[in-house]
């Protein structure tokens, strides 16, 4: 082959290998971006809520999405606790060395405590719940200046809160409580502080076998959080006009925000949840921008904020809507879009089975995805207040593959994205259906 033919070969080569491959590169990139250190895990220490925000709108920007009033965002206030200083634990009745995030997490209610030292251990587990003497010999002891551990293991969910509950109103305070996990650590968001420090502690069994519960034990612990009242956090919202009807709207909608940081150096990255969502409403919104792909309605994007702390942005949008929430015609939004290889499943499928069975049809049609599972209500993220208000929403999510989840390892590089050109293919055909 003559050189100039091989050099042109290969450009169209990479020219087709690009195209087919844009969808998954454009999300790679958003899923590396949002989910790396500098976004601080999209929570309330160091702005990370805004940087990732202020990302998303440079975004719609460039693919010239329209603005209602001039703006790409939506504030509104709500109360959050924060961790901005890193939390420090040590025991003594095992020799384990405490990472934060890795083996023990503040739980996201916890006041703010500074320095407690020689707080002696208090054990609680199966042993002192399941019989009543015990538990009655447990209930007559002072907490006062102690710490109490419930060690979770063959004690049912229902018991934990009933003992939980005693040692909170007890008049003779404890200082805090750990809880010993077997599984994992998941951490939240929380709009209240407790008055009273509480931490879950992870342990495995042969670890927990080495302890010696008769042997008197101390703890010192530290976690400096910040409650920051009335925190202004954001949507971010942009629009393509629609070509024939363009007073009907479809929305497409997925959180940006996370969990923040717990400490100055450890940071929730959130790729599954929800980077992978944001990859897939940017791609949409990159693709319905183009001329050639022009949609019939016009088509609405929001990226919400603080779906974590309580669906908090997408509750504000739905009391304080910026289009008639009467002339919105679907919902759809995507949380979790990373893995797949066991298919996805639709929350309120089975309260909107005709929508439901056009999706199942177009999958089957065209061999996309593993398979679609049918859920009914619930209220587990932004799709929740539409519904509620009586405009059709779905909330679909992918399953399958890594299990990390509101915790550290909830990273891009581990986040295989496998099914995304494939849902993306099935997303863009179901909401043109639905524009028919
Ligand atoms: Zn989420």
């Amino acid at each position: 082959m003559n050189k100039s033919i091989f050099i042109f070969c290969l450009f169209f080569y990479s020219k087709i290998l690009f195209s087919q491959n844009e969808v998954y590169n454009y999300a790679r990139k958003i899923v590396d971006t949002m989910a790396s250190e500098s976004m601080h895990g999209r929570g309330y220490v160091n702005s990370g809520d805004k940087i990732a925000a202020n990302y998303i709108k440079t975004e719609f920007e460039k693919f010239g999405l329209k603005t209602f009033n001039n703006n790409y965002y939506q504030h509104f206030n709500f109360d959050i606790n924060t961790f901005p200083n890193t939390p420090y634990l040590s025991t003594d009745y095992i020799s384990i060395n405490w990472f934060p995030a890795e083996n023990y997490l503040v739980s996201a209610t916890s006041p703010p405590i500074k320095k407690l030292k020689n707080l002696e251990i208090v054990w609680c587990d199966s042993t002192t719940i399941c019989s009543e003497n015990n538990f009655k010999h447990f209930q007559k002891q002072k907490f006062k200046n102690k710490w109490i551990i419930i060690d979770k293991k063959g004690i049912v969910d229902k018991e934990i809160l009933k003992t939980l509950e005693y040692i909170k109103t007890n008049p003779y305070k404890a200082h805090g409580i750990g809880v010993i996990q077997e599984n994992k650590l998941t951490w939240t968001c929380s709009q209240n502080v407790s008055s009273f420090p509480t931490i879950e502690l992870l342990v495995n069994d042969s670890t927990r076998k080495l302890i010696d519960k008769t042997k008197k034990c101390y703890v010192a612990y530290q976690a400096e959080s910040k409650f920051i009242p009335n925190y202004q956090s954001q949507n971010v919202i942009g629009y393509v006009q629609g070509s024939i009807y363009p007073d009907s709207f479809f929305v497409f909608s997925a959180h940006y925000d996370h969990l923040g940081q717990m400490g100055e150096n450890i940071y929730f990255p959130g790729a599954n949840d929800n980077a992978s969502g944001c990859a897939m409403l940017l791609n949409l919104a990159k693709y319905y921008s183009k001329p050639e792909n022009k949609p019939k309605y016009s088509i609405l994007f929001i990226a919400f904020g603080a779906e974590e702390v309580g669906l908090v942005g997408s509750k504000y949008f739905t009391e304080n809507p910026l289009v008639p929430l009467n002339k919105i015609k679907f919902v759809l939004n995507m949380d979790i879009m990373g893995t797949g290889e066991e298919g996805i499943t639709v929350v309120n499928g089975s309260i909107f089975k005709n929508e439901f069975d056009k999706l199942k049809q177009i999958n089957t049609d065209n061999n996309y995805i593993k398979e679609i599972k049918i859920r009914g209500k619930a209220a587990n993220s932004d799709h929740y207040y539409f519904s509620e208000k009586g405009v059709k929403a779905f909330f679909i999510y992918t399953m399958g593959g890594i299990k990390a989840y509101h915790d550290i390892y909830d990273k891009a590089e581990t986040l295989p994205l496998n099914e995304f050109e494939n849902l993306f293919k099935l997303i863009t055909k179901f909401s043109e259906s639905l524009q028919n």
